[in-house]
């Protein structure tokens, strides 16, 4: 064995177990595929790819998909493999070593853990005990550390919690550095802060395909920024980063925006009455703007609980040993029948405790 980067030695890898289930509710995926239609065009479009020659290393057709979208400038638009390419081409860019990187946890443990491998300082704010940021917090931890990225995530993975506009706008004036807010879920949220970028504002936006698309295998993500930001991460990430298929599927994606429309408001529905539901039974169960929901038991220890509901073919996000997120699981909402064969298995775990 030769010896790795000694700033890496302590580092553990990111752990999401991948285990076989009937009802897998712990990814926060969406709980059905594409449309036929999109499988058909792609299908299409990839019988006429040029296999022998490299993709567009700009992206354009893609970028411009998503620009109009959003009714940005495709100048503005950076795309990669999955948001977390976006996240560590952003880290590598502005963070690194002798730099700091700001978290407020519990939050997206990638944040950290890809701001530690390029380097960096990380500084981790701390959330109240329902998870919601203090902005007293915020300008301690931002006039403290001075860092050069600070990141928000809203809505919050794994808590739900969705940040007040206001709190984004705190930070953007007193933050030194870039901000960087992961937006992974803001399609089941109210509000985004895809309306606040401009060139004079040091503030990104990044969104990914994996969730409200229904794309996860596809890996692809974006960050909406400053042009100036942009042309900078088109400095550092690999040249042809991203493949030809991959930019047929987004590109595509984006004639689907009604379909995608129709499924969030689905599971937004169905996140309504699974909290409904849960708020009957024995357990906390944290107000989520996202596809997913946190909850802790009341009367039984959160890793008994993900067990008692892998014995009943219910496979859910353990979060109950992650710091801060004592006894906490974290459920992905799925299709109404998933949700209802988790609902029972709830139930059934949480009486067998009290028979
Ligand atoms: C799921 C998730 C992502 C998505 O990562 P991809 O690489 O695009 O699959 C990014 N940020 C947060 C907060 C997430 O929960």
């Amino acid at each position: 064995m030769i010896p790795v980067r000694d700033d890496l030695r302590a580092l553990e890898g990111y752990h999401s177990p991948q285990v076989d289930v009937r009802v897998r509710l712990n990814t926060n995926e969406s709980p059905v595929p594409p449309p036929a239609a999109w499988r058909d065009a792609f299908a299409a479009e990839l019988s006429r790819v040029e296999w022998h020659r490299y993709p567009d290393r700009s992206a354009s057709a893609l970028r411009a998909a998503i620009a109009a979208w959003h009714g940005v400038d495709p100048a503005q638009v950076f795309a990669a493999n999955g948001s977390n390419e976006v996240l560590q081409t952003v880290l590598l860019t502005y963070a690194g070593p002798g730099r700091t990187v700001a978290t407020f946890e519990p939050t997206y443990q990638l944040h950290g853990h890809i701001a530690r491998i390029t380097g960096a300082t990380v500084v981790e704010g701390e959330r109240a005990a329902d998870f919601t940021l203090d902005p007293d917090e915020v300008r301690r931890v931002v006039e403290s550390a001075r860092p050069h990225v600070t990141f928000l995530c809203s809505p919050n993975n794994p808590t739900g919690v969705v940040e007040p506009p206001e709190r984004l706008d705190e930070l953007v004036a007193l933050a030194p550095g870039l901000v960087v807010v992961d937006e992974a879920y803001a399609q089941f949220a109210d509000w985004s802060a895809l309306d606040r970028v401009d060139d004079d504002v040091p503030m990104a936006v990044v969104r990914t395909f994996s969730k409200t698309w229904s794309m996860a295998a596809s890996r692809l993500g974006y960050l909406v920024g400053p042009r100036w930001l942009v042309a900078e991460l088109e400095k550092v990430v690999l040249p042809y980063h991203l493949d030809a298929a991959k930019q047929i599927a987004g590109r595509l994606a984006l004639d689907f925006v009604d379909d995608m429309d129709d499924r969030v408001a689905g599971i937004v529905a169905e996140r309504a009455r699974i909290s409904d539901a849960m708020a009957g039974l024995d357990v906390e169960v944290f107000p989520s703007g996202a596809n997913f929901v946190l909850i802790r038991p009341r009367s039984m220890g959160g890793h008994d609980l993900w067990q008692a509901l892998l014995d009943r073919d219910v496979l859910v996000r353990d979060c109950s040993s992650w710091p801060r997120l004592d006894d906490c699981l974290r459920v992905t909402v799925g299709t109404p029948d998933e949700n209802d064969a988790f609902l029972t298995a709830l139930a059934g775990a949480l009486s067998e405790v009290h028979a």
